[in-house]
């Protein structure tokens, strides 16, 4: 049995059972630290959830202005299998915003979506009410799953906002995440900026065009698989108190 010696940047060291002591000692370092883990065979750390929930949430914008309302317009959520990396099923949906109901062309040169297709979609209610449909459909009541976003954004305040915006409640499966730029700092020791230069930073090809909320989900899922391999155990790194989020975040 091997070992992994994790999230310490630049000490990154196999171990052997045999060689430093009992499997069982180990095992329950690994199970009380985030610095060994216990390797699978597909040559990661043993991951504490069955899939990951890759989300990437575009919203309206403009250029050095803040939109008020801020409202999403683009909804896409990955399923991952937490061993394999593999992309089970995804959940990709665009969104009719109500408020600020014409784009800006910084947003659609930002994010690629334009106005028809906004236009021709739902809005957030009934978007929503899709997704909690697919994650029951995807998810039996006993897997364990954890949303991962590229920074606290999207679940910590786009979402309770919008949900709050648009009278509806917020799905309470979704009140925690885990922050992959904490992964990638584990592992390198440092705190990432922006994705696209992390990306190029870590020598992957960015897939399609940054800013499209479901390319930017393909990608985070990527950057996720990489961390995983090199040794990182992903945890939840926020959530929302049992109170209304929409209020506090
Ligand atoms: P991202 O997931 O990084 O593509 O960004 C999510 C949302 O944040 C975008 O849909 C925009 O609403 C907003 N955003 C991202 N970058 C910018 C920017 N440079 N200027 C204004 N808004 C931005
Ligand atoms: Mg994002
Ligand atoms: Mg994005």
């Amino acid at each position: 049995m091997c070992f992994i010696l994790s999230h310490c940047p630049k000490l990154i060291k196999t171990l052997h059972a045999t060689s430093i002591g009992s499997s069982k000692y180990i095992k329950h370092c690994a199970q009380s630290s985030r610095l060994l883990s216990v390797m699978d065979k597909n040559g990661g750390p043993v991951q504490n959830y069955d899939f990951f929930l890759v989300l990437d949430f575009e919203a309206t914008c403009e250029s050095s202005v803040r939109i008020s309302p801020q409202e999403v317009i683009e909804f896409p959520c990955l399923k991952v299998n937490a061993k394999t990396f593999k992309i089970e099923s995804e959940f990709h949906h665009y969104v009719r915003p109500v408020h600020h109901p014409t784009l800006t062309s910084f947003c659609t040169e930002l994010t690629g979506i334009i106005q028809e297709t906004v236009d021709e979609s739902e809005p957030f209610p009934a978007v929503l009410a899709r997704f909690e449909a697919w994650h029951a459909a995807e998810l039996p009541a006993d897997s364990r799953a954890l949303f991962l976003t590229y920074g606290d954004w999207d679940l910590k305040t786009m979402l309770p906002n919008q949900c709050r915006l648009s009278g509806v409640p917020l799905p309470p499966f979704m009140r925690s995440w885990g922050n992959v730029k904490h992964l990638c700092a584990d592992v390198r020791g440092s705190w990432p900026r922006g994705m696209d230069r992390l990306m190029k930073e870590l020598g992957l090809p960015l897939i399609g065009r940054h800013h499209s909320g479901i390319d930017d989900c393909r990608n985070i899922a990527r950057i996720v698989e990489l961390m995983c391999r090199r040794g990182a155990v992903v945890s939840e790194t926020g959530s929302l108190g049992s109170e209304s989020g929409a209020r506090n975040h």
